[in-house]
């Protein structure tokens, strides 16, 4: 494709250089969430709000807690009767120490065309990138089609109850008529290999199940004969969790993610085929197996155990904790699963949950996405991918918003995207945020 063709839309150097200002300021207000409570993403917020007034919007701040700041403006779009869209970020990042680092992870360090700092990936770089593009629009007197409400969300990185949570229970009319919404953690390059660059589009996230196992028996002297040993009953319960082989579930977003990405490996996939063995096909895929793999079955990992407190003492009660996961649609499957695997004399139960997520990848919207990725990265592909954790989407799903992970970056050979999300060094070229401004302009217009 000729680079004529690329249409440069209001993006204008000014939305190129503010997506790296915003990046690099934004990452130097420290809003680690540590998920004690202490987070403060007040001054980030601030810091949006000031900005999105300046392009015209009203933006409202909103707070469950003092400090804990939301941030929600609607921008007008020309179609009043389209469906509105949410574009929403989170403020917070998780925790870094500077003492793994190579740069100070709050100085958002701009060295050799890169921006360093926690939240450079996840997520300031998108927050920054939807301002520049909001401020462009207001410059040049662009408006979308559909109405666009824009949030910016505190408490992502913990349990959401300042945030997202607060915001969907709290405060539904600020998301009047959006069906629709994009976020984190999709559409970034992903190298698979011999040249081939999927821009992963993410329409589904697995559930989380986390869980807490209790075995109770007769406490006794260790020496004595004992039928109804808690510890015995745990670990045998926890070993035939840890062992057992999930059978394989394929959602519509994880079928549609194997038969494109096997198509592009020349491979005609036929999932309904007598014997088909996703396994097998995972081994032909190279690295783009890592895409799907994590999200074909549920699981359920033993991460923790409690028990006893002396040698020569039976205790009358062990404990275990699970990190469970579930794929969409398979949540009873779960739960039967667990009761048989527990069996009679151990308890489970939920510690944290959160549903899984699926979202239609036969939409315009979706369509709309993996033609604005491939459009400014010609030769690319884009393609769907099932989240394996959870995100603010699930939040906004309560309030019928179908979500997507939309927040697209350019990322050279050696920029593993997924390595850098909570990783250490975390870090964005300065050219995958331009790439980012001029696709979501491009979408976010025309969606
Ligand atoms: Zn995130």
């Amino acid at each position: 494709m000729a680079e004529a063709t690329i249409p440069s839309g209001p993006v204008d150097d000014r939305a190129l250089d503010e997506s790296v200002t915003f990046t690099s300021d934004l990452i130097r207000i420290d809003t680690t969430n540590s998920g004690d409570g202490s987070c403060r993403e007040r001054p980030a917020a601030e810091y949006v709000a000031e900005r999105l007034a300046g392009a015209g919007l009203e933006p409202l701040l909103l707070e469950r807690t003092p400090g804990r700041t939301n941030v929600v403006a609607r921008i007008r779009g020309t179609d009043p009767s389209a469906d509105a869209l949410l574009v929403h970020g989170h403020l917070d990042v998780v925790p870094a120490d500077p003492a793994e680092w190579s740069v100070h992870p709050f100085s958002g360090e701009i060295r050799d065309g890169v921006v360093w700092g926690r939240g450079a990936v996840d997520m300031k770089n998108m927050d920054a990138m939807v301002l520049a593009v909001v401020r462009a629009w207001a410059r040049a007197g662009v408006r979308p089609r559909r109405d666009i409400v824009v949030a910016y969300t505190a408490d992502e990185e913990a349990s959401a109850a300042d945030g997202s949570g607060f915001l969907a229970d709290r405060h539904p009319e600020l998301f009047e008529g959006c069906t629709e919404g994009i976020s984190e953690s999709g559409a970034f390059t992903f190298h698979a290999g011999t040249g081939m660059s999927l821009y992963p589009i993410a329409a589904g996230e697995r559930g989380t199940a986390w869980l807490k196992l209790t075995a109770e028996g007769r406490a006794g002297h260790g020496s004595k004969v004992n039928k109804a040993n808690a510890v015995s009953a745990l670990a045998a319960a926890v070993a035939r969790i840890g062992a057992y082989e999930w059978p394989v579930r394929l959602t519509p977003t994880v079928r549609a993610a194997l038969v494109e990405i096997a198509a592009l490996h020349h491979i005609k996939a036929d999932l309904d085929a007598p014997g088909f063995d996703v396994d097998e096909l995972l081994g032909k895929l190279g690295p783009a197996a890592d895409l799907v793999a994590p999200t074909v079955r549920n699981s359920a990992n033993p991460t923790m155990l409690d028990a006893g407190y002396k040698v020569n003492v039976i205790p009358g009660r062990a404990t275990a904790h699970i990190d469970g996961r579930m794929v969409p649609g398979g949540e009873e499957e779960f739960h039967e699963t667990l009761d048989r695997l527990t069996g009679p004399g151990v308890h489970w139960e939920f510690d944290h949950r959160e549903i899984p997520l699926q979202a239609p990848v036969d939409s315009p919207t979706y369509a709309r996405m993996c033609a604005a990725v491939e459009l400014f990265d010609p030769g690319s592909h884009a393609v769907p991918y099932c989240m394996s954790g959870g995100t603010d989407a699930k939040q906004f799903s309560r309030l019928g918003i179908t979500g997507y992970g939309f927040s697209p970056l350019k990322l050279p050979v050696g920029f593993d995207y997924q390595a850098l999300f909570h990783g250490v060094d975390e870090r964005v070229p300065v050219d995958a945020l331009h790439f980012g401004v001029r696709v979501l302009d491009h979408f976010l217009r025309t969606a």
